[in-house]
């Protein structure tokens, strides 16, 4: 890339880096840059110091263990360590949580961003001519803000917002924001809206973990309805890439969306892990994985269709996904496998593989 911008040697400040993009995009920084990285991370539930193990002893890494929407918090990492760009991840994530309790999402999503933008905004606007030039807030987004499709259609950077979940509500509240601050106050923020992410280090309560894990412990593979919603899947490290494509060469006010080209049904994905554990481990079963697989109840207001044109990004920043759903999906397996550890940790402190998201009135938190 001829106008690559001089972006190493410096530091950057990464949002939400312990969770699962996050750690993959800091490990991803750390192997093949020579940024240092400042990671500020609530460490909700879905915050992971495991994930992070590779890069703990590494002088360009700091984990500041903070909340976006304290203020005070976010204001003394700018001042200290001026970084030349933020990578705003850290967010709530789960759909079904947000149908059970919303309040989180709206504090961490909405108010979170607002913070972010804010301070960003003050520090920004204290910077030198040059300094305030190279500046990049990088907004990372999912493509659930455009609500659902039929049959046909494609979401491109022109799709109108038509969020249909409480999480797809408040990250698209979080993107209107950032559009709004970079229109009004000239903040050099972009915007990427990303397909569905698989891959390790996964928290167990989105579909391909928990899949992998229910299958490798002989446990019913749920599926929502008649199995029949289509998602668009990305490998992570993919997604990785993409990001630090955007992060160098994205023109500030732009929005990027990302896809892998693998729209699947969830069907299409479970039968995929059960073919691939089929051939692959040496456990005791009964047949083949998917006589596993039971239909439950579906998800409230499930969206039926995603699927995402990513030729933007590909003409403009030249980025193409290496992976495919088939060598993803082989690697994340592998990884489950060879890192039982990791996951058994969760369900021994946080988390129970419990259905969330039916939403009984009675039992909203
Ligand atoms: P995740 O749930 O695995 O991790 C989220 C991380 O953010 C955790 O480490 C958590 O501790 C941290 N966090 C949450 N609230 C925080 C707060 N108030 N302050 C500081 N840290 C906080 O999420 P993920 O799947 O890695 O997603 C990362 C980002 O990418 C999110 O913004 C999400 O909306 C977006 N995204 C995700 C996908 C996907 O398929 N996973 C697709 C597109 C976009």
């Amino acid at each position: 890339m001829g106008n690559t911008r001089e972006v190493d040697k410096n530091t950057i400040v990464v949002t939400g880096g312990a969770g699962f993009i996050g750690s993959c995009f800091v490990r991803h920084i750390i192997k093949e840059t020579r940024l240092s990285v400042i990671n500020i991370d609530k460490l909700t539930y879905a915050g992971n110091l495991q994930s992070l193990a590779s890069v703990e002893f590494n002088p360009r890494h700091m984990l500041v263990h903070g909340d976006i929407s304290d203020s005070s918090v976010i204001e003394q990492v700018l001042d200290e360590y001026s970084p030349i760009a933020i990578v705003n991840l850290a967010a709530e994530t789960h759909v079904d949580r947000s149908i059970d309790g919303a309040a989180p999402f709206i504090q961490s999503n909405i108010v979170g961003t607002f913070v972010m933008l804010e301070q960003s905004l003050r520090y920004w606007a204290s910077l030198g001519a040059s300094a305030k030039r190279d500046f990049r807030f990088v907004h990372v987004s999912t493509d659930e803000v455009f609500g659902t499709l039929g049959e046909t259609g494609r979401f491109t950077e022109a799709s109108s917002y038509a969020p249909n979940s409480p999480y797809s509500a408040s990250k698209a509240s979080s993107d209107h924001l950032v559009r709004a601050w970079h229109h009004t106050y000239g903040l050099p923020a972009l915007i990427s809206n990303c397909s569905n992410n698989f891959g390790p280090f996964q928290f167990p309560e989105k579909l391909i973990p928990l899949v992998i894990i229910n299958a490798l412990s002989g446990k019913a593979l749920p599926v929502y309805g008649d199995g029949r919603n289509v998602r668009d899947w990305l490998y992570v490290e993919d997604h990785v890439r993409a990001l630090v494509q955007i992060l160098r060469n994205g023109a500030p006010g732009k929005t990027y969306v990302i896809g892998g080209d693998n729209e699947k049904t969830t069907l299409d994905v479970i039968n995929a892990i059960c073919d691939i554990l089929d051939t692959t481990t040496s456990l005791e079963k009964n047949g083949s994985y998917r006589n596993l697989i039971r239909f439950v109840t579906d998800r409230p207001g499930h969206d039926y269709r995603y699927s995402v044109d990513s030729s933007l990004i590909q003409k403009e920043l030249g980025w193409q996904p290496a992976e495919s759903f088939e060598s993803g999906l082989k690697q994340t397996i592998e990884w489950y496998i060879d890192n039982r550890q990791w996951w058994q940790n969760i369900f021994d402190n946080t988390y129970k593989l419990d259905r969330l998201g039916l939403f009984k009135y009675s039992e909203r938190s």
